[in-house]
């Protein structure tokens, strides 16, 4: 086909390829190369300097996972307050607003033109923005948890890769801001990368969350269009236990839910043992 283009994310010597049909979006913004693509079999493709960040195709596991994780982790009564830090595209706010019980859902990303692409291009996934609940701050997310003091039941790190704008949420000051910025029974959960492509990104995280909160977690999502397939997600709390959910979920959600149950929730932590080696 004549409008067919095979585009890359490549890096540390291995690349995931992928047959797209249009070029809907390109733009340079203050902090990074934004495209969106068309693709053959994936639906829609985010990108971000090169990296993918999303496509419709299993999208769907990512955002569930990091925003039940820490709903169902959380063990002090029923979360009421979230915070979404970086995730610009709005997936995980989406999954957030099927949860009633939640009255504030903030979010601090630090690059206004991702919403905005998102919004224009990415419907399905920015429908998370159409909540009444959801506040938007744009702002470097290291910042913004500065300033808060005992106010979040869950915060969710939804960032780039380190390197970027999301260098400084990789580090342990930041998670000791996020463990200030919760009340009791908080839970946090971060995007934890993959533990066959970065391997010392996860020890590090994990050696972070571990040493800040009593209790931490590192849990294996399913994601096939993300370089190896799969990605992790760190979860962490000062209060109890996060490897296993405190309810099941609601029935009428779980016929939307396609990924995330309560066997799922305590399955994702079971790891095989060249990744608790990262551990000791
Ligand atoms: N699912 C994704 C992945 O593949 O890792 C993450 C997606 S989401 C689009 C990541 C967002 O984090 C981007 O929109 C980026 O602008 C935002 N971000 C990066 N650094 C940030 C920071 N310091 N504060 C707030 N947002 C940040």
């Amino acid at each position: 086909m004549s409008d067919s283009v095979w585009i890359s994310e490549v890096g540390g010597g291995y690349g995931n390829t992928i047959e797209t049909t249009g070029h809907l979006y390109s733009h340079r913004s203050k902090y990074q190369q934004i495209d969106i693509y068309e693709t053959r079999k994936l639906g829609k493709l985010l990108m971000l300097d090169g990296i993918i960040q999303l496509t419709s195709y299993d999208e769907f596991v990512y955002h569930e996972m990091l925003a039940n994780l820490p709903f169902y982790a959380y063990k002090n009564g029923t979360p009421r307050r979230a915070l979404v830090i970086g995730g610009g595209d709005g997936g995980v706010l989406r999954e957030l607003s099927r949860h009633p019980e939640l009255e504030v859902i903030d979010i601090c990303e630090i690059d206004a033109d991702v919403i905005e692409a998102a919004k224009k291009y990415l419907p399905e996934t920015s429908c998370g923005y159409l909540d009444k609940r959801v506040s938007i701050h744009i702002g470097d997310g290291s910042k913004f948890i500065e300033e808060k003091k005992n106010y979040y039941d869950i915060v969710i790190v939804d960032s780039t890769d380190p390197g970027g704008p999301g260098e400084p949420l990789f580090n342990g000051e930041f998670y000791t801001g996020i463990k200030a910025a919760l009340r009791e029974g908080g839970v946090v959960t971060s995007q934890g990368e993959s533990a066959f492509l970065l391997p010392d990104i996860v020890a590090r995280l994990n050696r972070i969350t571990g040493k800040v909160f009593k209790y931490s977690g590192y849990a294996t999502l399913h994601v096939p269009t993300y370089p190896t397939g799969v990605i992790g997600a760190c979860v962490a709390s000062d209060f109890a236990e996060v490897t296993t959910p405190a309810r099941e979920v609601e029935p009428e959600l779980q016929k939307v839910l396609r990924y995330y149950n309560s066997e799922i929730h305590t399955a994702c932590f079971v790891q095989p043992n060249f990744v608790r080696a990262l551990f000791k």
